[in-house]
């Protein structure tokens, strides 16, 4: 058998996390077993559609990185792969279903199945239809559809037996079909429901392999009767654990940052995404934690998909992401943060904010949390603290500050531009001020760091010297010695 895949999102807004983790099963799977992936568009609730939303959702993939072999995008043999283009079909099937005594036209009114329903709910049955239309005879319903009559057409539901699904992760779940309400499958607009319109999709479109979230595990039994009446052999069903909050409540596409763009937009790279979402529910052989997408592919079995909920720790997340820019080439990196740090590029000019890039780099979490440690970094020093001044409040330190500061500003400007140079000059100048006056390690180094920033922490100050440059340097310098000679004068 030859393997097919797909992932069936409704277009009713943006990629979200749980999302990215069924394309990507889906993905790897079909990658692994040398099969296809295949992206179909279900819109049948046409009241649910959102503008844009494909667009956004091929967007997401296409930064993602996971292409499809076939879908609306790019076609194939198997299409249109965009439901609401697929109508006929549908409507084809409820006719075959129709003939053998599978379905059946209802024409209870809204006004009839609420009230119906109020009176289970308050007599606590599960709410489902009463089957009332099933006893019309096939004559009155032609007639009555003939008429103009409104009806949907529902799924007659075997009164009793078992139906069993065969799931992959889950292994044998019985349903008994007392328990299954007769499913509506074609609506009183001509649209399908979700259940017929994935069923006859999966078919034609030869999928082999359905693999989804739990949360459709109890709409399987409705498919396999499907199947059955149609006399299709039903694919081999993988439903995927719910993802969990840390509090370990339900995610849903409601709670928190969900949407794949906002992890674009805060600057997660998408190496690191998939890397995340791969282990939310699937683990790995070994403690290895770190994976490409193509080491994923060779990886990835759905036998070493869990049946509990996986937990969303976005610490993992970040620490991962840390790790991948850690990992990033210069250029890239530089690349990816230029954007956020245009502003600086324009004051400073391409080289400094560069050298400030890579220098901040180890540690970032995110694209945004480096731009915001540029910028921090770029902005004016903060005003000197007395305390932090107390610890410089010594003759000697005052002496190697200054003579620091006296022997930079003697530097040509152009050697201030080769930021490498200037960067060993600096550390040059302060061992041998250190040395002069005994002082060295953290005794020299962090005085040295605070009169120069003004703070205890910060790159490293050969570093510094090049990203900030010969005013800003010498500047802050002055100003610390301005203010120690005020508060010794004083
Ligand atoms: N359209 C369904 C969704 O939005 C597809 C479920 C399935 O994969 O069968 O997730």
């Amino acid at each position: 058998m030859s393997v097919r895949t797909r992932y069936a999102p409704s277009p009713t807004g943006f990629l979200h996390v749980g999302g990215l983790r069924t394309a990507l099963y889906n993905y790897l799977f079909a990658r692994k077993e040398g099969g296809q992936f295949i992206l179909r568009i279900e819109d049948t609730d046409q009241t649910r559609k959102v503008d844009g939303a494909v667009d956004n959702l091929l967007d997401a993939f296409a930064w993602i990185e996971i292409p499809f072999d076939e879908g609306p995008h790019i076609g194939g043999d198997t299409g249109p792969y965009i439901q609401s283009e697929r109508l006929d079909l549908y409507r084809a099937h409820i006719k075959i279903l129709a003939e053998s005594g599978h379905a059946y036209p209802c024409f209870c009114s809204s006004e009839r199945l609420e009230k119906m329903r109020d009176s289970q709910v308050a007599q606590s049955i599960p709410p489902m239809y009463d089957r009332q239309c099933r006893a019309v005879t096939t004559a009155e319903s032609s007639a009555r559809i003939d008429r103009g009559e409104p009806h949907v057409w529902r799924m007659a539901i075997p009164d009793s037996r078992e139906v069993t699904v065969k799931d992959l992760i889950r292994g044998e779940v019985r349903f008994d079909a007392a328990t299954i309400d007769d499913q509506v499958l074609l609506k009183s607009d001509g649209y399908p429901t979700y259940h017929l319109a994935n069923v006859v999709d999966d078919h034609h479109m030869q999928i082999s392999h359905v693999i989804r979230g739990e949360e459709w595990l109890p709409s399987t039994p409705k498919h396999i009767l499907l199947y059955e009446f149609l006399g299709w052999e039903a694919p081999v069903f993988a439903h995927l654990p719910l993802l969990l909050n840390p509090d370990r409540s339900k995610m849903s596409k409601r709670s928190g940052d969900v949407a794949v763009e906002e992890y674009r937009k805060k600057g997660f790279l998408p190496q690191a995404l998939i890397n995340f979402v791969a282990l939310l529910g699937w683990h790995p052989q070994g403690e290895r934690e770190i994976f490409s997408l193509e080491d994923l592919v060779h990886e990835f079995s759905l036998d070493r998909v869990n049946k509990a909920g996986a937990v969303f720790d976005l610490a993992k997340l970040q620490w991962m992401n840390s790790e991948y820019i850690k990992a990033e080439s210069d250029d890239n990196l530089i690349e990816h943060v230029r954007p956020l740090v245009s502003d600086l590029i324009q004051t400073h000019g391409s080289s400094r904010v560069e050298l400030a890039i890579l220098t901040l780099r180890a540690g970032a979490e995110t694209y945004l949390t480096l731009s915001e440690k540029i910028h921090d970094l770029f902005a004016p020093s903060p005003i000197r603290n007395p305390e932090l001044m107390a610890g410089l409040c010594d003759d000697k330190v005052v002496l190697v500050v200054g003579e620091v500061g006296r022997r930079l500003a003697g530097v040509e400007e152009r050697d201030w531009e080769d930021f490498e140079k200037i960067g060993n000059t600096y550390k040059e100048f302060a061992s041998e001020a250190g040395r002069a006056y005994s002082l060295k390690g953290k005794s020299l180094w962090m005085p040295l760091r605070i009169a120069m920033t003004g703070r205890e922490h910060g790159p490293e100050l050969a570093k510094l010297v090049g990203i900030w440059g010969r005013d800003r340097v010498l500047g802050e310098l002055e100003k610390t010695l301005k203010y120690l000679k005020h508060q010794v004068l004083r």
